[in-house]
């Protein structure tokens, strides 16, 4: 079988930057959604996903494996530039060898499967709200009007490690595989995705279609699709019919990490000989210690202070600056301010369940509105527990 091809990403209504990636380089498939002040975002997910791409050329280890580095390599440079600390990124990304998509994802970014009229999601949110659907606390409607349906749980850059979840799915010809970015499920109900999906053979036409769709519908965040369809023909086309261009909209600078080569991606089975792979191995080990060392040196005090987070105090919800952790018995945070919220209420709420953790905030402002929301959320639950004569 073969891969055909059809990428768009576009910046919406209402951003005023594209922070998404894509990487359309078969038989390597990948978006990214960053985050994070000023250009962070944008920096994260390309970091991520060209991270990914030139570990997979060169043959060094599993899809899982490289978007470990890509974890690494991130917060590596979030470390060491003050201009993006506290950067980070989603990555869902499909690798086709053979008959199988091997899948890696971390974040909020999805992988569907359309086969015979149903579209069904492969991959799993790393939000906060869905950890809430799946304890049965709330609704999967409930979840999309969310004030925090973009917590995420996970996400690349953000730590030292990450947990990615794997999954391999044996294809089928006629198949359809869409990797987005949320700024496309935000938006746009699946069924109206899986409509448009199935009412346009092109896999190009069905992702600008898709991207027409959210901008029609709003448009609030940056849209990135991907679509693959599986065709007949033999393994060695893999990559053949790639039509992966940006669509005209979409910012420079979110080309593919490279550009694209139909059929002259690498082939299926063709890793580097051992020698080269220990090489590439060195120097990104080399490159990352490096990196490090600069960042104890110079940035990691600035970059430790432009983090917040919100967490406990004394017994009571806090803000604090700076992240939740000790090293070599040195806080790297302090409080900036104590609430007189109990900490026990906030946690006795399943969505704060974890608050003693630590909740992570985009800057001060963002933590203050995660207290209120704590605020509001204890006195639905305080009226609800009233109402319900407890
Ligand atoms: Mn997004």
């Amino acid at each position: 079988m073969r891969i055909e091809a059809g990428v768009a990403t576009d910046i919406g209504q209402v951003r005023e930057g594209n922070e998404d990636s894509y990487l359309v380089e078969p038989p390597l498939f990948a978006v990214a959604d960053g985050m994070g002040g000023h250009r962070g975002g944008e920096v994260a997910s390309q970091l991520a996903l060209e991270t990914v791409e030139t570990l997979f050329r060169a043959g060094t280890g599993t899809l899982v494996d490289q978007v470990r580095a890509a974890n690494q390599a991130v917060f590596a440079r979030s470390a060491a530039d003050r201009k993006v600390s506290g950067m980070g990124t989603t990555l869902t990304a499909v690798q086709v060898l053979g008959d199988v998509a091997h899948l890696a994802h971390v974040g909020d970014s999805r992988a569907y499967l359309l086969r015979a009229g149903s579209l069904r999601q492969l991959t799993d949110d790393h939000t906060l709200v869905q950890r809430m659907v799946q304890a049965g606390e709330i609704t999967a409607e409930e979840a999309d009007v969310h004030p925090h349906r973009n917590v995420l749980t996970r996400s690349l850059g953000t730590d030292p490690d990450v947990v990615v979840d794997e999954q391999d799915v044996g294809l089928l010809e006629g198949d359809r595989v869409l990797l987005c970015s949320d700024g496309l499920t935000s938006m746009v109900t699946e069924g109206q995705m899986q409509a448009i999906l199935e009412a346009t053979p092109a896999a190009q036409e069905a992702a600008d279609r898709l991207v027409r769709a959210a901008n029609r519908a709003g448009g609030v965040d940056n849209i990135t699709v991907v679509v693959l369809d599986v065709l007949a023909g033999d393994a060695g086309q893999v990559g053949e019919g790639v039509t992966g261009e940006a669509t005209a909209a979409a910012r420079p600078g979110h080309a593919p990490p490279s550009p694209v080569t139909p059929g002259g991606g690498p082939t299926v089975g063709d890793p580097a000989s051992g020698g080269s792979r220990r090489v590439v191995r060195w120097v990104v080990a080399a490159v990352a210690l490096l990196v490090l060392v600069v960042a104890g040196a110079t940035g990691f005090r600035g970059w430790v202070d432009g983090r917040w987070y919100v967490g406990v105090a004394n017994g009571h919800v806090a803000v604090y600056q700076g992240i939740p952790a000790t090293v070599l018995g040195f806080e790297l945070s302090h409080v900036d301010l104590e609430t007189d919220i109990l900490a026990a209420d906030a946690e006795a709420l399943p969505l704060y369940a974890n608050l003693a953790d630590g909740l992570n905030a985009n800057g001060r402002d963002d933590a203050l509105h995660i207290v209120d929301q704590i605020r509001r959320d204890l006195r639905k639950a305080g009226r609800a527990a009233l109402g319900g004569g407890a």
